[in-house]
């Protein structure tokens, strides 16, 4: 399973499709991929391939962009079908999420979340945690970092997450536990992935987040790493890869 995020000013599609492939060491079964054209979200998933997906994006995603997000999935909740694959929405359509790992509670946020009016359209957990985030933000009027912060500190298990929020098309969030994470820092555009390989093409300056440690990735205003778990801001060490 891997991800790959891209925020900047290139085309993301291909660095995104480059970038699963190279991922694909670590084992699959389906893999699927977000682009925001500047207006909407453009998603194509499929169980199966990159290779599969990369022939049924490119009939499904004809705009191109600078921003988005991929993912190959090794199923835990949900079999490996379409509509399980990632990137997963949100219920306003206006969250999208890919994620690594598990959700040991989802059930109980799940029921929770039923309770509170949301539906949901697959079997997994990281569903779960992308309404969650939506339901936390949507109620305490926050910003998404500080939503994701809130949430997942409501959350049991293990986690390598990216997530974009289509009102603030400039930045992105991640965030890891038990999960790897890498960013590549380049000219004001941003990388994060699994581990450097997608990116090392881009950039030599990386960071890896440590266990319970997010970013707020901003075009034009740089990053932000902080604890999850007390809030407190981390200087990131940043690694020179050898190219
Ligand atoms: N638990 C999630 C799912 O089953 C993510 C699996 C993964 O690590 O790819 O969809």
């Amino acid at each position: 399973c891997g991800i790959v995020g891209y925020i900047g000013h290139r085309e993301a599609y291909p660095v995104i499709i480059k970038g699963l492939k190279r991922l694909e060491y670590r084992g699959y079964d389906s893999a699927g991929i977000v682009l925001y054209d500047g207006e909407k979200l453009k998603l194509s998933k499929t169980k199966g391939k990159v290779s599969d997906l990369e022939k049924k994006s490119a009939e499904e995603i004809t705009t191109n962009g600078t921003i988005g997000m991929g993912h190959t999935r090794w199923a835990t909740h949900g079999v490996p079908n379409d509509v399980n694959s990632h990137p997963h929405y949100s219920n306003s359509g206006e969250l999208v999420i890919i994620h690594n790992g598990i959700i040991e509670n989802y059930e109980p946020l799940k029921k929770e979340l039923i309770n509170r009016g949301y539906t949901f359209k697959s079997d997994t957990d990281t569903e779960v945690l992308i309404n969650l985030i939506e339901d936390v933000q949507k109620s305490h009027n926050l910003k998404l970092g500080k939503a994701v912060q809130v949430a997942l500190n409501q959350v049991v298990g293990a986690y390598a997450i990216v997530v974009f929020d289509i009102k603030k098309p400039n930045e992105i969030v991640a965030a890891r536990l038990g999960s790897p994470l890498a960013i590549g820092i380049g000219e004001n555009e941003y990388f994060i992935a699994s581990d450097a390989t997608p990116f090392i093409e881009y950039t030599s300056n990386a960071i890896y987040l440590e266990d319970e440690e997010m970013a707020v990735v901003r075009l034009n205003k740089g990053m932000k790493i902080r604890k999850i778990k007390d809030d407190s801001l981390v200087d990131p060490y940043i690694q020179q890869l050898q190219m």
